[in-house]
């Protein structure tokens, strides 16, 4: 089998930074290529045409197809076909040193059965991941979102909730809890007025709750979503499927 690169210079070692990074190459196939001289076309060992949708030039897609391509990493990760592991992590690392553009930013539960990057099969520079039990939109939580959105130019931020979430338990039932754990209690309750002592729908109408407060509490934040620059939604994630759902 063979692998057909098309490159546009008469060196690997001499492509540009964001060329190179556009080929979600194999480990083993850059390290065979990386400083050969090659003409137009280069023949390696692999499967397939590199795709160019796997380009990072993150900040130029829109919300919408931001949000597409986290799904569309929910989708591999279900269907255990991720890709993420095939990029160079020695290469990615090199190429986010001095800058990051994550495509998307996640508001997610700090339960460790919710590991983010995996679930969307996403990499180093890819996603701006912040975690917290109960997925809660603190200050500092709004103040790393708008950080995310606002600086780094993430076009969506997704709010996640997760099955047989235990800080949503917690707070339905007001358990005597040590130390500060009750702190998350004030935040979480809104969506248990809203659902009783449901469970699901709790968790369900807490990541909605959050992402409201997300696009109305601040000013960065609600700015970026009128000007179509932001989307801001929420999600519900199955511990048991690994399947991602907006939630409407
Ligand atoms: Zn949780």
């Amino acid at each position: 089998m063979k692998k057909l690169l098309i490159v546009e210079s008469s060196s690997f070692a001499g492509l540009n930074t964001s060329i190179l990074n556009e080929y979600s190459s194999r480990r083993s196939f850059l390290h065979m290529t990386v400083g050969r001289t090659v003409g137009g076309l280069v023949s390696a060992a692999g499967t397939e045409f590199v795709n160019p949708h796997r380009a990072m030039a993150q900040t130029t897609l829109s919300p919408d197809v931001a949000l597409q391509e986290l799904m569309d990493g929910n989708k591999r990760f279900t269907a255990e076909r991720p890709t993420a592991y095939e990029h160079d992590l020695a290469i990615l690392r090199q190429h986010t040193i001095e800058k990051q553009e994550p495509f998307a930013a996640v508001l997610s539960c700090a339960d460790s059965r919710v590991p983010v990057e995996l679930v969307f099969d996403q990499t180093i520079g890819h996603i701006f991941v912040t975690r917290i039990a109960g997925n809660i939109a603190t200050s500092e939580i709004i103040a790393s979102l708008e950080y995310g959105a606002g600086v780094l130019g993430a076009k969506v931020i997704l709010v996640m909730g997760h099955g047989g979430c235990g800080a949503i338990k917690a707070t339905i039932q007001a358990k005597e809890v040590p130390g500060q754990i009750s702190a998350l209690y004030p935040h979480i309750q809104p969506a248990v007025d809203q659902t009783g002592s449901n469970l699901e729908p709790a968790i369900k109408a807490n990541a909605k709750i959050q992402a409201t407060l997300l696009r109305q509490a601040s000013t960065v934040i609600s700015g970026l979503v009128k000007e179509n620059k932001l989307k801001v939604a929420a999600a519900y994630y199955d511990i048991s499927t690994g399947i991602v759902t907006l939630l409407v």
